[in-house]
């Protein structure tokens, strides 16, 4: 993963995850959550309380006392594709995610622009889902284990795949409904008319 311009990684940044387990060690505020919330917003989340901050501008590095805040962040993400456990045709992909601090946003799948989507459905049958279950943040345990029925059963339908086609589903209903809106006035312009 690199990081460019991502809340305290102001120069670029590369950290290699090897297989097994690696621990990122240092003292408190060096940034190591930091490196948790890039790996959480280069796979597309979009909740700013989520990554710990007010509003998504603030994951650009914003200046320190030596050093002036920079207009953009990027972060991008190189996974070894070889079991193809991603639905794309190449054995190594990199996805990255740039913020402008004058709003603009883009997402890339190997270099190419893609839309935030493409990567959300990328990810999704990884298991690397947009309710990004496979980051257990301080606290979230606890959530886990007061969730009522309901929640805990959105958990096993995210790791179970199930998530993603009810999120179509109700997409797909929500443009069927307002196409029958559309069909009901057509109806009524052509009473209107005759
Ligand atoms: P702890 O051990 O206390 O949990 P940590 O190593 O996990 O600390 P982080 O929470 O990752 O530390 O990093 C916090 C640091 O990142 C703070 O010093 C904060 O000023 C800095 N930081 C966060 N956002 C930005 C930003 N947009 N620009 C510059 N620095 C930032």
């Amino acid at each position: 993963m690199t990081l460019r311009g991502f809340k305290s990684f102001a120069s670029a940044t590369t950290l290699s995850f090897e297989p097994g387990v690696t621990c990122v060690v240092g003292p408190n505020g060096s940034g190591k959550s930091n490196v948790v919330d890039a790996l959480a917003w280069v796979m597309g989340e979009q909740g700013a309380k989520t990554l710990r901050g007010g509003k998504m501008e603030d994951v650009i590095f914003a200046g320190t006392a030596g050093r002036p805040p920079l207009g953009r962040a990027e972060v991008s993400l190189t996974i070894d594709n070889t079991d193809g456990a991603l639905p794309i045709d190449y054995t190594e992909v990199t996805i990255s995610r740039t913020l402008f601090r004058s709003g603009g946003s883009e997402y890339a799948i190997n270099g190419s622009a893609c839309r935030l989507l493409d990567i959300q459905d990328l990810l999704s049958d990884s298991g690397l889902g947009r309710e990004m279950h496979v980051i257990v943040g301080q606290g979230q345990l606890d959530a886990v284990l007061r969730a009522t029925p309901e929640d805990r059963r959105g958990f096993v339908e995210e790791a179970a795949g199930v998530l993603k086609h009810r999120k179509r589903k109700e997409k797909a209903l929500r443009k069927l409904d307002a196409m029958q809106a559309n069909l009901t006035r057509l109806a009524d312009l052509t009473t209107e008319i005759r």
